[in-house]
């Protein structure tokens, strides 16, 4: 998703702006090591922050995915998760940039961001491809039970970008 302005800060700035209408404290660099309920009581929350034990009566677990560490992304959030008792299922990247061979091509075109554009993954090598069987909806993994045609993995539209390796998603 993006903003109108494709400036992702104006993200930050709209909710800054609306939890001070709602009077939230927000504490910076300060990571949550633990988080508790009473074992009998099974009623509020311990927030282990820091050296210091936070009660609450309810806790929202926003500590995003796994992708990328060193922005904060963790992973973090499925061990407090884990450690109350939630089961986890295996993680995976569910959105990842193509890299492909033509790679100098990709290059020459770099920034071009292209939208309402089929990309569709077919098996096998690209001269092999009959550009007849391009599906004209969209096939693969939450699109339903259709079969798609022979040889296709996955058929998406959507916006496209260009990059210096190959595509990118937008
Ligand atoms: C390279 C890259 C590019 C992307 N590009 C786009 C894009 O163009 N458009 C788009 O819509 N989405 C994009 N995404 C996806 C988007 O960034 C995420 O979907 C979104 O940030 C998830 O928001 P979130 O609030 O769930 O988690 P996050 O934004 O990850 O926020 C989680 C927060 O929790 C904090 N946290 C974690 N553990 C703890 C802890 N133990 N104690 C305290 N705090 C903790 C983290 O520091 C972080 O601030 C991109 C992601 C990546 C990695």
């Amino acid at each position: 998703m993006f903003p109108v302005t494709d400036d992702a800060r104006d993200v930050v700035a709209a909710l800054e702006r609306y939890m001070a209408t709602g009077g939230v404290h927000i504490r910076t660099n300060a990571r949550v090591t633990a988080l508790s309920v009473h074992p009998t009581l099974l009623s509020g929350v311990q927030v282990a922050l820091g050296g210091e034990t936070i009660p609450a009566d309810a806790v929202v677990l926003a500590t995003g995915g796994a992708s990328w560490p060193r922005t904060g992304s963790t992973g973090d959030g499925y061990d407090l998760a884990a450690a109350l008792g939630h089961s986890l299922v295996p993680l995976r990247p569910a959105l990842v940039p193509l890299m492909v061979e033509e790679v100098e091509l990709a290059r020459s075109m770099q920034g071009v961001s292209l939208r309402n554009v089929r990309l569709t993954a077919y098996r096998g090598r690209a001269e092999e491809i009959d550009p007849a069987l391009t599906p004209t909806a969209d096939f693969g993994r939450g699109c339903g039970p259709r079969r798609p045609p022979k040889g296709v993995i996955e058929s998406r539209m959507g916006e496209l970008m260009l990059t210096h390796f190959g595509l990118g998603g937008r």
